[in-house]
């Protein structure tokens, strides 16, 4: 038997993690399953550097194997932003609205061959042993012109995945679908595929 504490509280990761990751023996907890509250600052610049505060937190606080992933969106033409800073572009954290309104401001003037942009998630997974594995995922696309879809979260609704033809957002497919192309699933794929190599 092996518990596993995610460095999360949020109800969506842990089901699309405990999907992935349904190792023979494995337990999730969330954070607060497992009776302690981390909330490190988020200051290392990249989804990798941020990944690993939160999981080495969750760690010192929960002690045995811990799961933490750090995600955001990269927009081309606006040199990579927002990028770490996604939950908080317009100011106050997870405000999804105000996010998605000042990418729409900020890309105004931008022609749709020059908003490329893609998801990213990077997961750090720190071992009973403390041994690390660190694993990534993306999905490249575009972003719209207007909010479409009432589905998933954040960005999705702007979002415009290549492989959905360039016509959906993220938010106009079922969350299945979504788990089958995203950068978090593509990322939870790529770590069981290392652990199953170990
Ligand atoms: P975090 O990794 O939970 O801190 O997420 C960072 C931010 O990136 C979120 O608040 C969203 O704004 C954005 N984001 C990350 N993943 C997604 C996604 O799957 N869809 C839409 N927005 C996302």
């Amino acid at each position: 038997m092996k518990n596993v504490v995610i460095a999360s509280n949020n109800a969506h990761k842990v089901a699309e993690i405990e999907t992935v990751l349904n190792f023979e023996g494995w337990t999730f907890q969330t954070l607060r399953e497992a009776g302690v509250e981390s909330d490190p600052v988020e200051d290392a610049g990249t989804f990798l550097g941020n990944a690993r505060i939160k999981a080495r937190a969750a760690r010192a606080l929960a002690g045995g194997a811990v799961l933490a992933d750090d995600s955001g969106l990269e927009v081309d033409a606006l040199g990579g932003a927002p990028g770490v800073y996604s939950s908080r572009y317009a100011g106050e954290d997870g405000n999804d609205a105000a996010n998605n309104a000042k990418l729409l401001r900020e890309l105004a003037s931008v022609p749709d061959e020059k908003r490329m942009a893609r998801f990213v998630c990077t997961l750090v997974f720190i071992d009973d042993d403390g041994s690390e594995t660190v694993a990534e995922g993306t999905i490249e696309g575009r972003i719209g012109h207007e909010l479409k879809g009432d589905q998933g979260f954040g960005y999705d609704p702007l979002f415009i995945p290549d492989c959905f033809g360039g016509e959906l957002t993220l938010a106009q497919v079922s969350q299945n679908r979504k788990n089958e192309v995203s950068h978090r699933g593509a990322a939870l794929r790529a770590l069981r595929a290392e652990l199953e190599g170990k």
